[in-house]
């Protein structure tokens, strides 16, 4: 009796980890270790032949063909070349599990063997090099080995799962432009959502969490400043934009450093400012670029009336016409849902270990993915470590940083990088949409 009621606490313990009904179902590691090296193969395939935002056109026939190969029902073309897989089996709570699809113009100097050899024109006709310097092959690969997983494992869970490719993150438009072609209309809107990002700082092996708020808003606002263009030995015939334009640069500045709370992330950067021809001539305009970064959405708004108000007041001051102020590129902040993270993190504490599993830091960073979470789904998008930890001891060694992510130089370390991701992917899933509900 008392051996029995010792023993009870473990019994319990068991029968919450290995549910019953879970078959003869293979734990994701055991299943990872075994298709890594086809998995790698995808890898570097989608490394090799990178796309731009909103140009994934192979990108998304290679993972619609992926899944298609193991009986997922798959829609194409949703917002461009947005890939959709659904996964039904039988009845349960549903999850979203999201990889972005699109590279960088970047030119690969990694000399790895399967380098991107890619190269573009741009919009004006120069040569560009197109690379995955965001690690977004990494996460469409570890898409791919969760479906292997989840297809070979039907046993193992219950729900419906939809894998979805999403074009253009870079840009930060994608998610929208597949929201706005009625992806939770055409499809059943999800109970979670989940996605993984590489992290260029953290060892292979890890993955990072937070809960709350993790990337800020992004914005993007082209100011020109207007005036009355002449010649440089009269300007009191002029009204001067570049004088206009250096006055502002100063004034934004009071924006962060006087007007916002200094217990709120904030970030007014002027990126550029271009005008003018010859050293005799006073320009008709001055044009800046800023990017804008914050958490809260009160925020967001008070810097965005605070840039327009600036800009505003310096034209009124030198008597010029009213600038025109236009706002771009907008992310919303990524906010990770408190309950769902405090349910997937000790998951992946229990396949991964207590040690690869950290918790990091808000960044001034963005992600679209934020857009499903506005759409009213709980969402958790984690960190995925991706270098070895030799390699991390190399760079200690010569007191350097990692390559960060979008340098010519990033690259992760596929396999564990890999198998870490469809393992912490896989388990969470198996936690949220466990075999045992009804
Ligand atoms: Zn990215």
């Amino acid at each position: 009796m008392t051996v029995l009621k010792a023993l009870l606490p473990f019994v319990v313990f068991a029968m919450t980890w290995i549910p019953a009904s879970r078959g003869s179902a293979e734990e994701p590691r055991a299943w990872v270790g075994k298709n890594v090296e086809d998995l790698q193969a995808l890898y570097r395939h989608l490394h090799a032949h990178p796309e731009l935002s909103f140009q994934e056109e192979k990108t998304a026939a290679r993972l619609a063909e992926e899944f298609t190969k193991i009986g997922i029902d798959v829609t194409t073309k949703v917002g461009r070349h947005g890939v959709v897989g659904l996964i039904k089996n039988g009845p349960g709570p549903s999850i979203m599990i999201r990889s972005d699809l699109d590279a960088l113009p970047v030119t690969e100097a990694t000399g790895l063997p399967y380098a991107s050899k890619v190269v573009v024109k741009d919009k004006i006709g120069n040569d560009v090099g197109v690379m995955h310097a965001c690690g977004h092959d990494i996460h469409i690969t570890c898409l791919v080995g969760v479906a292997r997983y989840l297809m070979a494992n039907k046993d193992a869970w219950r729900g419906t799962v939809m894998l979805i490719g999403q074009p253009a993150e870079e840009i930060g438009a994608g998610a929208l432009e597949m929201l706005n072609d009625g992806l939770f209309k055409r499809f059943p809107k999800p109970d979670f959502a989940l996605a993984l990002h590489v992290d260029s700082t953290m060892q292979s092996g890890r993955v990072g969490y937070r809960a709350g708020y993790i990337l800020a808003n992004v914005d993007s606002v082209d100011i020109t400043m207007r005036g009355k263009g002449g010649h440089g030995a009269y300007p009191h015939t002029t009204i001067d934009p570049i004088v206009q334009a250096a006055h502002l640069v100063v004034d934004l500045q009071t924006i962060v450093s006087r007007e916002n709370s200094p217990f709120e992330p904030a970030v007014v950067t002027v990126g550029s400012i271009r005008g003018g021809t010859k050293h005799n001539i006073i320009p008709d305009s001055c044009r800046l670029q800023l990017t804008v970064r914050s958490y809260s959405d009160k925020v967001r708004k008070s810097l965005l009336d605070a840039i327009k108000r600036k800009a505003s007041a310096v034209a009124a001051g030198a008597g010029a016409p009213e600038p025109i102020v236009e706002f771009s590129d907008a992310t919303p902040a990524t906010r990770n849902d408190e309950a769902l993270v405090a349910r997937v993190v000790p998951v992946f504490t229990r396949v991964l270990g207590a040690d690869n599993v950290v918790p990091v830091d808000q960044s001034m960073g963005g992600e679209d993915f934020s857009q499903f979470g506005l759409a009213g789904v709980p969402i958790f998008m984690f960190r995925l470590g991706s270098i070895t930890p030799q390699r991390m001891e190399e760079f200690t060694k010569i007191r350097k940083t990692p390559p960060s992510l979008h340098s010519p130089e990033y690259f992760p370390s596929p396999e564990p990088t890999i198998t870490t991701g469809v393992t912490a992917m896989a388990s969470a899933i198996l936690e949220l949409l466990p075999a045992g509900e009804k």
